[in-house]
């Protein structure tokens, strides 16, 4: 089995100790429609920080909110993925994007000192904070971070199979525009890419991926909404739902030597892929099993037992949070 040839990059060029300052450029809504989620687009001028021109597609980058946590300390850093492809929105890596959800919740007991009848609302702080910001504002970043979920140094030795939930299209959007709208010219490589949302109004970036579709034959766009009915009358469906559905057409593709798959999003996406390659016997080159699962069909199998007793090998990427 070729392994993939990953690229060395640059970590923690930034530390939390001394963020550097980002200026915003531009922050708008990415969603397709009216969605009943908030997500942007933010574009960050990091010109005058380590990070430009040191980040790769598939990197994440720290922010700093500015205040204090309930515990009187600074916040903690979080993590955005970087949305461009590794020059940038500009082409000089002088200028970075990334897709923050707002994240809006009632709240829910997490441990046994929270008060169980507490329901207020729940607003993150990073995330809030971010889609808060406007054209000129001050960041504080640090990073990059991850050396994994990297292209390959040389894009056309392979074939790809893109998979993600919510906003884990944003590396996803950085690796398409790197492979697909590179100067040099765009890769013959095959590229499927399955974004899967509650409905469609929650789609990411999707105007932009079509017309990658409409001008480049080797790239297929797919979407999963798992809460909508089907134009068929059929129920939603998932990411692995719908390689499940179109076997035939994605079995060609998880099956070639040459392919890695890449999953970015809702940590639980994994388990319901994991799932659908061992069924369809197309796991053997993305996923080790442990013996002790062996014995028992895969349909039987925990999403425990499935965290603990399936490792995906270097073929099969994964940033999920
Ligand atoms: C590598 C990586 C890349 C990422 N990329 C992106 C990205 O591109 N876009 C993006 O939006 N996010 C991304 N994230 C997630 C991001 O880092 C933050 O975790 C997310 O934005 C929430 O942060 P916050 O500060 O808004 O929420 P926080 O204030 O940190 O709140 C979230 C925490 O609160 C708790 N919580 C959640 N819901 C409730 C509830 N209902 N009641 C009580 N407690 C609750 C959970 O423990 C959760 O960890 C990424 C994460 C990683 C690790």
């Amino acid at each position: 089995m070729p392994e993939p040839d990953l690229p060395t990059v640059k970590m923690n060029l930034i530390r939390p100790t001394k963020p550097a300052t980002a200026r915003v450029i531009s922050n708008e809504l990415c969603t397709r429609g009216k969605s009943a989620s908030f997500v942007k687009h933010l574009v960050l001028d990091v010109s005058t920080t380590p990070l430009a021109g040191n980040f790769h597609a598939g990197q994440s980058f720290g922010v700093i909110t500015p205040g204090t946590a309930p515990n009187g300390k600074a916040h903690k850093v979080r993590l955005y993925s970087v949305a461009s492809p590794t020059w940038g929105e500009d082409g000089a890596g002088n200028v970075v994007s990334t897709t923050p959800k707002r994240l809006i919740e009632e709240f829910v007991q997490q441990s046994a000192k929270d008060d169980p009848d507490d329901h207020r609302l729940f607003l993150g702080v990073a995330s809030n904070y971010l889609c808060d910001l406007r054209a000129g504002d001050e960041v504080q970043i640090t990073g990059p971070n991850g050396k994994r979920f990297l292209l390959p140094v040389d894009p056309q030795a392979h074939d790809y199979l893109f998979l993600a939930t919510g906003t884990g299209i944003a590396p996803f959007r950085g690796m398409l525009l790197e492979l697909l709208e590179a100067q040099a010219g765009p890769t013959s490589s095959r590229i499927d890419l399955i974004m899967g949302t509650p409905y469609t109004t929650d789609l990411l970036y999707d105007e932009l991926f079509q017309q990658l579709a409409e001008k480049h034959a080797n790239f297929h766009y797919h979407t999963a909404i798992s809460r909508e009915l089907q134009t068929t009358g059929e129920r939603g469906l998932y990411v692995d739902g719908l390689i499940d559905r179109q076997i035939e057409y994605f079995a060609d593709l998880i099956g070639n030597a040459r392919t890695i798959v890449y999953v970015c999003g809702l940590d639980g996406m994994r388990y319901g892929l994991f799932r659908t390659l061992i069924k369809h016997d197309l796991a053997e080159d993305y996923l080790v099993v442990n013996a002790s699962l062996q014995s028992r069909p895969v349909s039987e199998w925990s999403d425990r037992e499935l965290k603990k007793g399936v490792k995906p090998t270097s073929r099969c990427l994964l940033e999920v949070y």
